[in-house]
């Protein structure tokens, strides 16, 4: 099974008797059978027993922190749980918490209201007292406050669900970089015993040559079928199908090479190609289409944050993946941003069907490589890139606009994306440079700073927005 499951649990105390437990129970059954169908495309909740002892809440603690499918916990305090008894079970956690401070009823029963209403639906007393240990702890969570059924309520928690995912999936990601890191760039490094002790991942060298393997056995039957399904896709506009059919076989081989390892992100470099004939262009891009994080020049961070970003969105309408800052348009007041890379942006940005064409590569002494070439999408999005700072890991996120490029570029050879700064240019690209911005980043159109925030508290991370 997947790893969506989220635990639902419930505080209360035995000191209000069986009669007022039973309703405990049967109310929270009743929340997680509406939560559950309402977040069906996000994640499974499931209830777990009633915390109304610290044993309870440790076993309870233990078993969402054990079960592999289970990603993060909801909880909520029904009545009055006295909170020295969630000490030990917190500390039992390390999964995404949510402290959902709801009520079973919506509105007060003016007429009929009595003292034991008040006993059983007192969450404004106990989540006081719940949300006190969690401070005082530095546990940390996320507090949605609403009615549990209010579509802003039910939408926080799926935005949960999805951070709580990435989290899990960051902890089991599998990273390849073939090569090593483009010579000389700073901010692509990383220490990766430190990016393992903090997000989970494993990232392995590979020496190219054990994928120029697999590639060499490539069929023609599988690059043939792979290059159909680039014609299915895209408009073929170039005579020199055999340079489009070398990226195919890359594809092939990478795939098989992503599956007999389980990787989940991939590096190259253009500086160690040895046995390859092209830089993979398509490959790369359509692969990136496909949920499979990369990052060019050994850019591990960055390949990495794409994989978990689309894991994040993956429930959601939009587009993520890598960009490369490139160059200005610099007309006073109307500043934009053209972003794109040598070859590699995703083909989730593009906003028409993407044509297959083959140029030169200015540089790496290889031979014309096939690329997809296109337009990019519009809308509001996220900048998000993460460096190094020596004794910590620094997520920056930046707000942008994705905007329909002014002008057509007829001979510009690449895909690419434009986009405005905000608040505006000066600010925003000011402070990015003053933070440390990479010139790798991952762009998201599904995605908003809350859910970057989230995964950054959740994994520990330093955060900086721009906006
Ligand atoms: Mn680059």
């Amino acid at each position: 099974m997947a790893a969506d499951k989220i635990y639902f649990i419930v505080g209360s105390q035995d000191l209000y008797g069986e009669e007022c437990l039973k309703q405990v129970a049967a109310d929270a059954e009743e929340m997680v059978k509406f939560l559950g169908e309402k977040l069906k495309g996000n994640a499974r909740i499931e209830l777990l027993p009633t915390v109304v002892t610290s044993d309870t809440c440790i076993q309870d603690m233990r078993k969402a922190q054990c079960d592999d499918e289970c990603v993060g916990v909801i909880t909520w305090m029904h009545t009055f749980s006295p909170a020295k008894m969630w000490i030990k079970g917190l500390q039992e956690l390390r999964k995404p918490l949510l402290h959902l401070h709801t009520q079973a009823n919506e509105k007060l029963p003016y007429d009929d209201i009595d003292m034991d209403f008040m006993n059983l639906n007192q969450a404004a007393h106990g989540d006081r007292e719940y949300g006190f240990i969690l401070a005082r702890m530095g546990v940390p969570h996320e507090t949605v406050a609403g009615f549990y059924k209010h579509d802003k309520v039910v939408e926080k928690i799926g935005k949960f669900a999805d951070v709580a995912k990435a989290v899990a999936f960051s902890h089991s990601l599998q990273i390849a970089t073939f090569g090593n890191n483009m010579r000389d760039v700073a901010v692509t490094g990383g220490d990766k015993v430190e990016s393992q002790i903090v997000y989970g991942w494993e990232t392995r060298y590979y020496a190219v040559g054990e994928l120029v393997n697999i590639i060499n056995n490539v069929t023609d039957k599988e690059i043939e079928d792979q290059y159909n399904e680039y014609t299915a896709n895209y408009t073929v506009a170039t005579d020199n199908i055999d340079a489009v059919k070398e990226q195919a076989k890359y594809e092939v081989g990478l795939k098989k090479f992503i599956k007999e390892h389980n990787i989940g992100a991939f590096t190259d470099t253009f500086q160690d190609l040895h046995g390859l004939r092209q830089l993979p262009g398509i490959a790369a891009q359509d692969l990136m289409g496909k949920g499979i994080g990369f990052g060019p020049e050994g850019d591990y961070k960055i390949a990495a944050m794409s994989a978990i970003l689309m894991k994040m969105a993956e429930s959601r309408k939009g587009a993520t993946g890598f960009i490369e800052d490139y160059t200005y348009d610099l007309t006073e007041g109307q500043e934009l941003e053209l972003a794109s890379h040598m070859l590699e942006v995703p083909v989730s940005f593009a906003a028409g069907k993407p044509e297959i064409q083959v140029h030169p590569l200015g540089i790496g002494g290889k031979e014309d490589p096939a690329r997809l070439v296109f337009d990019g999408i519009t809308g509001d999005a996220v900048q998000v890139t993460m460096v190094d700072m020596g004794d910590r890991f620094r997520i920056i996120c930046a707000d942008i606009e994705l905007v329909k490029q002014p002008k057509p570029m007829p001979k510009l050879p690449v895909a690419r994306i434009m986009f405005r700064h905000k608040p505006d240019f000066e600010r925003g690209t000011a402070a990015w440079c003053e933070a440390g911005g990479a010139h790798h980043a991952v762009v998201s159109t599904a995605l908003t700073r809350e859910d970057i925030a989230a995964f950054a508290k959740y994994t520990g991370s330093e955060f900086i927005a721009i906006g």
